[in-house]
């Protein structure tokens, strides 16, 4: 008994030091050996699946190397036990002690009794550890003989496999344990949503955050992270007063969205899905997940503010389409009438006015046009720094003496494929609202420089492809403008200025500019610390053109050509032909693309040039110009249209630039083009 006491002491002071089950059991047979000085020991350890014991350490060769043992060698197969076979299997099934004396007489129950009397072994005994009621190991001794050791040891075993059977069954409970805690610790570590728990007021205490709690908040570690409250990094904590009541009374809440910021200042947009418990103290927590959503709604804010402002961009440009058609006769008339009246002051005097009345209205027309990206572009290579430098100048004068206007160009060239004077345009229209914004004076400074688009940007921006961008930011010290109205600058006849002031048409028109050069433009601005306005336009490897100056009307307009104008619009179809008329050609009519076929088919050789709208029923300007370069090949042609895409579209199936001209069309323009085609 004393011994057996001992034999537990030594064995609960080994397995203290022993790292894992198997390794236990080995030490402790080694032990038992030692103390009794037996042969040797066995442990057998039931499969997982209960289906059989396999043998997993022999002391006498160690665990490596059992099928080089003289014991197991000439037995390979029997490693493995079914459940009640051999003394493994019988002491697996029993529970219980069992001893052979002499395997020479058990022999049928003691399967490797050839063996054991081989090596000099006529005695053995098998002791299962149990713990719960379940056998953990199977340890079989084998020793010379059994008589003189006695019955004592029976006891003395049974006595130390129930110990070693309860500290291995705790000793496995603490690995299992410990192998499921680091397993949830990882799931919950590696999933993206944020895992936590918090403490409901006045505590407002984060309690648990898992690595994704800690990287939305931009913490520099799970300590730091817990040292901070989600009530005190909430930007809105009324909002977040409401959640927490609605969490106490409802016990939870879903997908609630709320604005935080990190421990570095970034704003966010967080979602949280959150319940709440009670332990059996009856303290009350919550344990939520948290979703990172400001990209997501980043997108989608752009995506719906894009999506606007192409729906009015339809309608405006629909409408200022038509509109266009009929100023384009009004102007016409208005100039028939100023070269007609005949030395008459007034009527000269009127029709000036039309044709003044009719500027404004143009301007209208082009603005709305410009924002529905209807306006036909001349694009060529531009360079950014030319053309911001230009401008300066003339920017410094409309805006006044008392703001200072700053210009800082990149070195180098900037080239964008670009149409120069709309360009210009968009620099007048933002330094008029710079202008506008600082009645007391100020600054306005304009950049320019080389950027990259990036996947950064695009994700940060909700915009963008990858690529190199001239960017020009145009920053005024103003008097800035609040979140809402930023929403809103971009719309057309949006204006916060009064009547007469401001047409809402300026920044409609930028928009709209940009956007048909693939561009983009965003705003930054805060009341009463200015506003931002950043331009990206994409640059090219091109080389710089030079820009023919517009020179003044005059008789070098003039011409005697057959010219065959098909346009479907009669009023101004009529209109073109009289001005046409009027400066000596001749003109033959067209009300479709079909009658301009005939009717060239007619007098192929006669006809000189070609003015084909693009859109026109049964057949179209390019349709109708396809056809009849297959008469005659080099026939010139001018297309006209009122859309800028009609032209572009024509222009990218052959990849040949066409000459056109866009309506509405200064008499002076139209005459000139026609000019420069024919003399070309
Ligand atoms: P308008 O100048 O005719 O009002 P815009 O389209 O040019 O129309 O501008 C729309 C609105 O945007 C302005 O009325 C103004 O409220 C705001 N805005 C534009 N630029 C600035 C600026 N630089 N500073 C402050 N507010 C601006
Ligand atoms: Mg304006």
């Amino acid at each position: 008994m004393e011994s057996g006491h001992r034999l537990v002491q030594i064995i609960s002071e080994t397995l203290s030091e022993s790292v894992d089950f198997t390794d236990a059991l080995a030490l402790t047979v080694r032990k038992v050996c030692e103390m009794t000085g037996w042969g040797f020991g066995e442990v057998w350890v039931p499969n997982s699946d209960e289906s059989g014991l396999s043998l997993r350490y022999c002391s006498l060769c160690g665990a490596d190397r059992m099928d080089e043992c003289r014991l197991h060698e000439p037995n390979k197969g029997l490693t493995l036990l079914l459940p009640g076979t051999g003394l493994p299997g019988r002491v697996w099934a029993l529970k219980r002690v069992e001893w052979v004396r002499d395997v020479s007489v058990d022999g049928d129950v003691f399967l490797r009794a050839p063996a054991a009397l081989e090596a000099g072994l006529r005695s053995c005994v098998g002791m299962p550890v149990v713990s719960d009621g379940r056998v953990l190991a199977v340890m079989v001794f084998f020793m010379p003989n059994a008589g003189a050791l006695g019955e004592s040891y029976v006891n003395m075993l049974t006595d130390v496999s129930d110990q070693v059977g309860a500290m291995l069954g705790r000793r496995l409970a603490e690995v299992r344990r410990r192998e499921v805690m680091r397993r949830y610790e990882e799931l919950v570590n590696n999933i993206s949503v944020g895992v936590y728990r918090s403490l409901p007021s006045p505590d407002n205490k984060l309690v648990e955050a898992n690595r994704a709690v800690v990287d939305i908040f931009e913490a520099g570690s799970r300590g730091e992270m817990l040292a901070h409250s989600l009530m005190e990094l909430c930007r809105d904590t009324a909002r977040c007063m409401e959640l927490e009541a609605e969490l106490m009374s409802q016990g939870h809440v879903k997908g609630a969205e709320l604005d935080f910021v990190t421990l570095k200042g970034k704003p966010l947009r967080i979602s949280i899905t959150a319940v709440k418990k009670e332990d059996s103290d009856g303290n009350v927590y919550f344990d939520g997940i948290m979703e990172d959503v400001s990209e997501k709604r980043l997108l989608e804010e752009q995506f719906r503010h894009a999506q606007k402002l192409e729906a009015v961009g339809r309608l405006a440009g629909g409408m200022a389409h038509d509109f266009n058609n009929i100023l384009t006769a009004v102007i016409g008339y208005a100039n028939l009438v100023k070269m007609k009246c005949g030395g008459n002051e007034t009527v000269s005097s009127f029709a000036r006015h039309i044709l003044t009345l009719s500027d404004s209205a143009t301007a209208l027309t082009q603005g709305l046009l410009a924002f529905s990206r209807k306006r036909p572009l001349s694009l060529q290579p531009v360079d950014m720094n030319d053309l911001v430098g230009n401008a300066g100048k003339m920017l410094a004068r409309l805006i006044g003496e008392d703001i200072e206007v700053r210009i800082n160009r990149a070195e180098g060239e900037l080239m964008v494929m670009a149409d120069n004077a709309q360009m210009e345009q968009v620099l007048m229209n933002l330094a008029t609202n710079a202008r506008d914004a600082m009645p007391k004076g100020g600054r306005l400074t304009i950049t320019t420089s080389a950027v990259d688009i990036d996947r950064e940007f695009v994700s940060s921006h909700g915009y963008g492809t990858h690529g190199a961008f001239a960017q020009i930011v145009f920053e005024d010290t103003g008097t800035g403008m609040d979140k809402d109205t930023c929403e809103h600058i971009f719309e057309p006849f949006f204006t916060t200025k009064e009547v007469g002031k401001g047409t809402g048409l300026g920044l409609a028109m930028v928009y709209g500019t940009i956007k048909q050069h693939d561009g983009y433009i965003n705003v930054y601005s805060e009341p009463g610390s200015g506003t931002t306005f950043r331009i990206y336009l994409p640059l090219v490897a091109a080389a710089k053109l030079s820009t023919a100056a517009m020179d003044e009307p005059d008789e070098s307009c003039r011409g005697t050509e057959t010219i065959l104008l098909a346009e479907d619009q009669p009023d101004v179809r009529e209109i073109t032909r009289r001005l046409l008329e009027e400066f000596g050609y001749i003109v033959i009519e067209a009300a479709n693309g079909e009658e301009a076929l005939a009717r060239f088919r007619e007098k192929s050789e006669a006809i000189d040039l070609l003015m084909l709208d693009m859109k026109m029923p049964k057949k179209g300007g390019s349709e109708t110009y396809e056809e009849i370069k297959n008469i005659r090949g080099d026939t010139k042609v001018i297309f006209m249209s009122g859309y800028s895409e009609e032209i572009m579209h024509s222009k990218d199936k052959d990849k040949k630039v066409f000459d056109f001209i866009s309506k509405p069309v200064s008499p002076v323009k139209m005459l000139r083009k026609v000019r420069e085609v024919l003399d070309r």
